[in-house]
């Protein structure tokens, strides 16, 4: 199969969230089963051209938008660990400091024009290879434009005859809701701004265009896929996805074990793994020195985060004192949200030398926490698939999750009693249930044989991503087989 990636971070080149993770992960392990795959992305102001060996494919390549001709240069580049070929687009709408916010956290005014010539610009970059894909895939709103952009512009065009698009959903809380203003200059023809089409309570929905018009649909868990049919976790798309049911399917990530794995980090002070843990007590201790934080044994509770909302951050504020009174030691990285980013601080002070909070985005102390915490605490209001839960698990943190999204498909609560299970799990979006099953955990500390057999449970799971990339390919075959079958629509 002949598969077209996009993405607007892929790992190592640009990062915000686990998007880019999986946009690295995904191809790699589908290039492995033998499909033919490349990624086009954008080109950052950050992503370094020496560091990467990118190559200039061709300078100035037009890329019609609208009445305009915006002009890009195309470079090339190879995702480590594989030889698939990654397409950067440089251009004044994507050559920036930020993936979509400034420097001071918000998002570019033109955002909505940005992704639009990103949309276009793929189907340039395509034309200009000369590339033939048998599926376009397209991850989340920013990409979302392509299903809608080829049933209505390019689907008559030789290259693209044949072509079927995925769309993927990794988040549905972000949308790309624009006034309709803010499209002005694409020139996209008002008939396609009704309900019925990308039209959305008098703006412009990108999102809506993949979930109508892509061939098939995924997201990045199960339950996720049956969350996101309803009002609670739908973000009002719910009914455009009730009727897309059939075409929707949910399948959970896999993790990268050469960036993820306690046996060969680089980053961490001692390497262990399943067989033999010590090395993680001296991840601790190299943590708690780092941190600031006494060297002791107390249960050590870790966090990776973005700080938004969705993290459940706010529950962690409302149990944060009595929780560090059951004489624990906290340490959370993350960045985002500037008030909770602020509450959090507040509570540093409040327990100096218990708690230690880093607002920095840093791949290198993210590793160090996965391994030198005891318990991993991610209470998410909502998580289409989380990555750190299973990260944790793979470094022997134990994790606490919410019952929800893909923290429901890859945590289960221990039983003390058969000695099954991989993590502590709560259901109601509540403090008190929070605060219950991080006691219950603490309590389980306290018993080493039992903490050790859950340890041991979590670590040797297979989260790798060949369980993943066999259902990645089923879907590609089932769209590509339905070819000819359904007559291509266009809009
Ligand atoms: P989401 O994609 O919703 O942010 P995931 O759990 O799926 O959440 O993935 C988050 C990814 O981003 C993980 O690889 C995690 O380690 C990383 N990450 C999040 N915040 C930070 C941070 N402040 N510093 C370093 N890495 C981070």
């Amino acid at each position: 199969m002949n598969i077209i990636f996009c993405s607007t971070e892929v790992t190592p080149f640009s990062k915000t969230g686990g998007l880019a993770d999986v946009s690295a992960a995904i191809p790699r392990s589908l290039e492995k089963l033998g499909n033919s795959i490349c990624i086009i992305t954008p080109f950052y102001k950050f992503i370094d051209i020496q560091k990467y060996d990118l190559v200039l494919v061709r300078e100035k390549i037009g890329v019609q938008v609208g009445d305009a001709i915006e002009f890009m240069d195309l470079y090339r580049g190879i995702l480590p660990d594989s030889s698939i070929l990654v397409y950067f687009i440089k251009n004044q709408f994507l050559y920036r400091e930020g993936l979509y916010v400034d420097e001071k956290g918000i998002e570019y005014e033109d955002s909505a024009m940005r992704f639009i010539f990103f949309n276009k610009a793929i189907f340039t970059v395509l034309k200009h290879l000369q590339l033939k894909a048998d599926i376009i895939h397209t991850n989340d709103w920013h990409t979302s434009l392509v299903p809608f952009f080829l049933k209505s512009e390019y689907h008559s065009e030789y290259l693209f005859k044949e072509t079927k698009t995925i769309f993927t959903i990794h988040n549905i809380g972000y949308q790309g809701i624009f006034p309709v203003e803010d499209v002005q200059e694409a020139n996209i023809p008002e008939i396609y701004f009704t309900e019925e089409c990308l039209g959305y309570y008098s703006k412009i929905n990108f999102m809506k265009s993949g979930i109508l018009y892509a061939d098939l649909i995924t997201t990045v868990s199960p339950t996720y896929a049956n969350e996101i049919q309803t009002k609670e976790y739908g973000f009002g798309l719910e009914k455009y996805i009730q009727k897309r049911k059939n075409d929707l399917f949910g399948i959970v990530h896999g993790i990268d074990y050469t960036e993820w794995n306690p046996s060969i980090d680089p980053f961490i002070k001692q390497n262990y793994d399943k067989n033999n843990i010590n090395g993680k007590a001296i991840c601790k201790s190299d943590l708690q020195l780092e941190m600031g934080l006494e060297i002791s044994d107390k249960p050590l509770i870790g966090i990776v985060s973005r700080l938004a909302p969705q993290k459940g951050i706010d529950l962690i504020l409302e149990i944060f004192d009595q929780m560090m009174n059951l004489d624990i030691q906290f340490v959370l990285l993350g960045t985002g949200d500037y008030a909770l980013e602020k509450a959090l601080k507040k509570k540093e002070k409040k327990f100096k030398g218990m708690c230690s909070i880093i607002i920095d985005f840093n791949n290198k102390l993210a590793h160090k926490i996965e391994a030198g915490a005891d318990i991993f605490l991610m209470p998410s209001i909502y998580e289409p698939c989380g990555l750190n839960q299973m990260y944790s698990m793979v470094y022997g943190t134990v994790p606490i999750v919410r019952r929800t999204g893909g923290l429901a498909d890859t945590v289960k609560n221990f039983d003390t009693l058969t000695a099954k299970g991989t993590g502590f799990v709560f259901d109601k979006i509540d403090a008190k249930e929070l605060f219950d099953t991080v006691q219950r955990a603490i309590n389980l500390r306290s018993n080493p044989k039992k903490w050790k057999k859950l340890q041991k449970n979590i670590m040797k799971i297979d989260f790798s991503w060949q369980n993943s990339a066999k259902h990645w390919q089923e879907v590609y075959r089932k769209v590509l087989n339905e070819k000819g079958q359904k007559k291509k629509k266009s809009v």
